[in-house]
């Protein structure tokens, strides 16, 4: 049985003193973590107060972003040898916003998620659209060149424990809506390929996420769909109340 797994993205949006209210708000009113795994990825500089504020929690702190070495003369990059120390067992690897502003190839992405990987430290790794492609409404979405540029080199161990995400670009953000069918058939189609790469045991504990236009109304929807085993969302997180409601969503 897959855990479901919530996870909030909040990209640039909230400085450490929101990041903290907003815990505050919401850390007594979140499910006690026997049946989902709830996890936030904050701005960088917020992990460490939230790490400290969430410690006897099972509230997981994410990192949106990590390098491809772990130290060194790397300006402006976070290791992801200092997040395990810190305490935080997740990284967000190839969301979509990370590859349309910072050029970050399956090649980077790839070499990110052995990094983590090898650290202990569960990527999160993002696949958006590229080649292979389902057809959706006489729509085509493409995706699976990406997930196997982006696996390359991961033993069947640590491919059991990676995340997978499928965001089709075309349902994220400001002016779109979630496709359920798109979001099922996506999902599914990721498990299919690692069924067929990796076999039955990769496919049947690897845990996939949906994101896109995820919110109060259409979670429950979603997290029934067979393949969904989890959720990745934006704007609808950055409310607390919203947030507590996604969090204790009912199927
Ligand atoms: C995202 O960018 O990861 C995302 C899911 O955004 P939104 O929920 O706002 O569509």
């Amino acid at each position: 049985m897959r855990k479901p797994f919530i996870v909030a993205n909040w990209k640039m949006h909230k400085n450490v003193e929101q990041s903290v209210a907003f815990l505050h708000k919401v850390l007594d009113r979140l499910p006690n973590g026997d049946h989902v795994d709830i996890g936030i990825a904050p701005q960088s500089f917020a992990t460490y107060p939230m790490i400290e504020i969430t410690q006897h929690t099972n509230l997981q702190i994410i990192s949106q972003n990590a390098a491809t070495k772990y130290d060194g003369a790397y300006t402006g990059e976070i290791s992801v040898k200092d997040l395990k120390d810190m305490g935080i067992n997740y990284v967000m690897l190839g969301h979509s916003e990370r590859r349309r502003f910072f050029h970050e190839s399956n090649q980077i992405v790839n070499q990110k998620v052995l990094a983590a990987a090898n650290i202990g430290v569960t990527p999160i790794v993002c696949t958006n659209e590229d080649e292979e492609s389902i057809v959706i409404n006489n729509k085509r979405y493409y995706i699976l060149r990406q997930l196997h540029n982006v696996l390359q080199g991961l033993s069947i161990e640590q491919l059991q424990k990676v995340i997978l995400s499928f965001e089709p670009t075309s349902s994220i953000g400001e002016g779109h809506e979630m496709n359920l069918q798109l979001a099922e058939r996506g999902c599914q189609l990721l498990r299919q390929q690692i069924r067929l790469f990796y076999g039955n045991d990769v496919a049947n504990r690897i845990r996939i996420l949906y994101g896109g236009s995820v919110n109060p109304e259409n979670i429950a929807q979603v997290m029934d769909q067979p393949d969904v085993d989890g959720v990745l969302i934006g704007r609808a997180s950055l409310d607390p109340e919203k947030f507590v409601q996604m969090a204790n969503y009912q199927n």
